[in-house]
């Protein structure tokens, strides 16, 4: 069994190309791997790849990005849950999204914010009310973690000390670093995890063994570099994530590779299958 937290939907607009991440995709994408559940974000980005603020008449709302993503989730019962990407630089944790979480609480396994296509630093007051939301509905909040200062790991690490009773994961665990950061943090807060998702398979080996299987999900941000994601990047080389499927197991043990790949989410997320 394989639980993908982190997959998305929408378009991703990076300098080189135009990545189509529709639902179909996704859906191929899951079938064709055998995922048996996918937490998706549907992205609705306030800047593009060059924090560039991208303009409001081709923006999606909080709102019509959440509405999509529901609408998904809805027509795809027990294969697809929803974290709603959240606009904390243009928007707040207004009314409605409290509604629509209170609404679909069935579906919302947690909140997603990116704080690089927000260009807004984390641990910042304009994120807190969406934290004051996640408290009150029990959900936990992902974050993009990255190179990029607005989105250290750091960050995360302030947000999830000050707020001991919201669980924070920092998903990619520090894109393009060397996961340093971001593994010594994850063993000093019980609130903070992370996920897989461009993880280098050692990283994942040294966080097992220093702090068991309990810290981490799989991860693979599907479908990014296409229907394929899973097992060819976009370049057309193996992907990262074979390592998962063909060698993480041997490595750490039956138990621990389910803890990952399944076993943990469902009980994290509260998922049923
Ligand atoms: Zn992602």
């Amino acid at each position: 069994m394989i639980i993908d937290t982190h997959v998305h939907t929408g378009f991703f607009v990076s300098p080189e190309k135009i990545v189509d991440m529709s639902e179909g995709v996704v859906l191929e994408s899951i079938k064709r791997h055998n995922i048996d559940f996918a937490i998706v974000s549907n992205s609705a980005e306030e800047v593009d790849c060059l924090l560039q603020p991208i303009p409001k008449e081709r923006q999606k709302t909080q709102e019509q990005a959440f509405l999509e993503a529901i609408n998904f989730a809805r027509n795809n019962m027990n294969k697809i849950g929803i974290m709603p990407w959240i606009k904390p630089a243009s928007e707040t944790a207004d009314e409605r999204l409290e509604e629509l979480i209170k609404e679909n609480r069935d579906i919302v396994y947690g909140i997603k914010v990116h704080p690089f296509h927000s260009d807004i630093e984390f641990d910042s007051e304009r994120v807190e009310p969406y934290i004051e939301l996640a408290k009150k509905y029990n959900l936990p909040v992902a974050v993009h973690t990255a190179d990029y200062d607005k989105a250290s790991p750091m960050r995360v690490y302030n947000m999830a000390k000050k707020y001991p009773d919201v669980n924070f994961i920092m998903v990619h665990m520090g894109l393009c670093t060397d996961n340093k950061e971001a593994i010594d943090l994850l063993g000093k807060l019980p609130n903070l995890y992370g996920d897989t998702t461009w993880v280098p398979l050692e990283s994942t080996v040294e966080i097992v063994k220093r702090y068991g299987s309990k810290k981490l999900f799989f991860g693979s941000d599907s479908p990014i570099d296409g229907v394929d994601t899973y097992i060819m990047n976009n370049k057309g080389e193996p992907s990262l994530y074979l390592r998962y499927f063909n060698e993480l197991e041997d490595i750490i043990g039956s138990e621990a590779y389910a803890d990952i790949m399944y076993r943990n989410a469902m009980e994290f997320f509260g998922i049923k299958l």
